[in-house]
C-alpha cells in the first residue's frame, strides 16, 4: 500500500502528466503513442500555467517556452533553432505566420525536436524510431534523427517520389517501402521489432505537444494578445490540436481573455472535420487527387478528439476547391510568399470565410521549394 500510495502522490504533484482522452488513465511513459488499456490516443496536461516571466527571452528558438515542458531535460534538448518563425503583417487586418521558415520548411520541426528531445535518453545505441511519412513529418524526423545521431527508418509508400522524399534521404535516414493503402504503411511502421521504437508524428502526444509553442509564439509576437481569428490547413490535425492547446493553456493561465476563433480549412476531397462539423456526412473519393498532395487524411485517426476540441472551443470550418487553392497559392507567391499548395489552402480558406475576419492570422505550414511549380490554370 505505501508504494501504492507514493505513486499516486507523484502522480497528483507532477507538473505534468500523459493522460488518454478516452478513459483517462495516466501514463508515465514518455515512449507510449497510445493507451496501454484501452488502445485511445494519449494527450499531454501541463500542470503549470503560463507566465510571460518564464518565457526565456535570450533563447531564440521555441526552446524560450521550455519552462513550459517540464518533461523535458536540459541538457536533452535537440534543436536546429526551430520555432521563432516570421509573424508578418501582410494587410490592415492580416497576418501570416511564417512555418515555412522552419529547418526543415515546415512547421512540423516544432514536433519534432520537442519528441526528439523528450526520448533521445531512452533510445539505446542500438535502438531506432520508426516513423511512417513521405512528406514534411517524414523530413522532419529524419532531419532531427540525424542531428541527434538517432537511427531512423521512415516508412514511405511504394511508388514515393518527390522533394520531400529526397529530403528525407539526404538526411540519411533509412527507407522501408510499403505496398498497399496508407493505413498500411502505418501498421508496418507500427509494428513491433526487436530494437523498434514507433514514434509516429499522428500518433504521438509529445509531438503533437511540441506544436502548442505556435500558440505561445502569435501570443507573444502580437506583443502578448491573442488574435481574434485564425486560419490553418487541416489533414491529419496535429497542428490543429497543438494550435488549440496552447492557446487553452494561455487562457486558463489568465494570460488572455478570450480564446481566438480557429477556422480549419480543407479541400473539398479530403474534409473529414469540416463535414462532421457541419452535421453532413462525408464520402471521400477512393483515389484523392489534389494540389494540395500534403492533406491526405480522408479517415484521420485524430478525428474523434479533434471534433470534440473543436466543439468545445467553438471553432469552425471551411472547405476550398481546387482553383480556390491555386488562385491563393498564385496570389501569395505575387507578394513574395512562396509556400507549397496544401498551405494556400489556409489562405483559400481565409479569402473564402463569410464570418468576420478582422484581427486574423493565417499560418503558412510548407515551404514552396517542397513541391513542383504549379502551372497557372
Ligand atoms: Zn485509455
Amino acid at each position: 500500500l505505501g508504494i501504492l500510495v507514493s505513486s499516486v502522490v507523484i502522480i497528483l504533484h507532477s507538473n505534468y502528466e500523459i493522460l488518454c482522452v478516452r478513459c483517462s488513465r495516466r501514463t508515465s511513459n514518455t515512449l507510449a503513442y497510445r493507451c496501454e488499456h484501452c488502445g485511445g490516443i494519449l494527450q499531454v496536461r501541463i500542470n503549470k500555467d503560463f507566465s510571460v516571466k518564464d518565457i526565456i527571452k535570450e533563447e531564440y528558438s521555441l526552446w524560450r517556452y521550455r519552462n513550459f515542458y517540464p518533461y523535458i531535460n536540459e541538457d536533452s534538448i535537440i534543436s536546429l533553432g526551430e520555432g521563432l518563425t516570421p509573424h508578418i503583417k501582410f494587410s490592415k487586418d492580416l497576418y501570416l505566420k511564417l512555418e515555412y521558415m522552419n529547418p526543415t520548411g515546415s512547421f512540423k520541426d516544432r514536433g519534432s525536436s520537442v519528441l526528439i528531445s523528450a526520448i533521445k535518453e531512452l533510445i539505446g545505441p542500438e535502438t531506432f524510431i520508426a516513423e511512417d511519412s513521405s512528406g514534411n513529418a517524414g523530413a522532419s524526423i529524419a532531419a532531427y534523427a540525424a542531428f541527434a545521431e538517432i537511427r531512423a527508418q521512415i516508412y514511405v509508400p511504394e511508388n514515393v517520389s518527390g522533394r520531400k522524399f529526397e529530403q528525407i534521404r539526404a538526411y540519411g535516414a533509412e527507407i522501408t517501402k510499403v505496398s498497399g493503402e496508407r493505413v498500411k504503411i502505418t501498421e508496418e511502421a507500427m509494428k513491433q521489432e526487436r530494437n523498434k521504437v514507433y514514434i509516429g508524428h499522428v500518433y504521438h502526444p509529445i509531438f503533437r505537444d511540441g506544436i502548442r509553442t505556435l500558440a505561445y509564439e502569435i501570443y507573444e509576437q502580437l506583443g502578448f494578445k491573442a488574435p481574434e481569428i485564425i486560419f490553418l490547413p487541416v489533414s491529419a490535425g496535429t497542428l490543429l490540436m497543438g494550435v488549440i492547446d496552447g492557446f487553452v493553456h494561455l487562457k486558463e493561465s489568465d494570460a488572455i481573455e478570450a480564446l481566438p476563433r480557429i477556422i480549419a480549412c480543407q479541400t473539398e476531397q479530403v474534409s473529414p472535420l469540416y463535414h462532421a462539423l457541419k452535421g453532413r456526412e462525408y464520402k471521400p473519393k477512393k483515389k484523392i487527387k489534389s494540389i494540395a498532395d500534403a492533406l491526405i487524411s480522408t479517415d484521420p485517426p485524430l478525428l474523434e478528439p479533434m471534433i470534440e476540441k473543436m466543439k468545445r472551443i467553438d471553432g469552425d470550418a471551411v472547405i476550398v476547391n481546387e482553383r480556390e487553392i491555386l488562385e491563393a497559392y498564385w496570389k501569395l507567391a505575387k507578394k513574395g510568399i512562396f509556400i507549397e499548395p496544401s498551405s494556400a489552402v489556409a489562405y483559400a480558406g481565409y479569402q473564402k470565410y463569410e464570418g468576420k475576419r478582422k484581427n486574423a492570422v493565417v499560418i503558412l505550414t510548407g515551404n514552396g521549394l517542397k513541391t513542383e511549380l504549379l502551372s497557372k490554370k
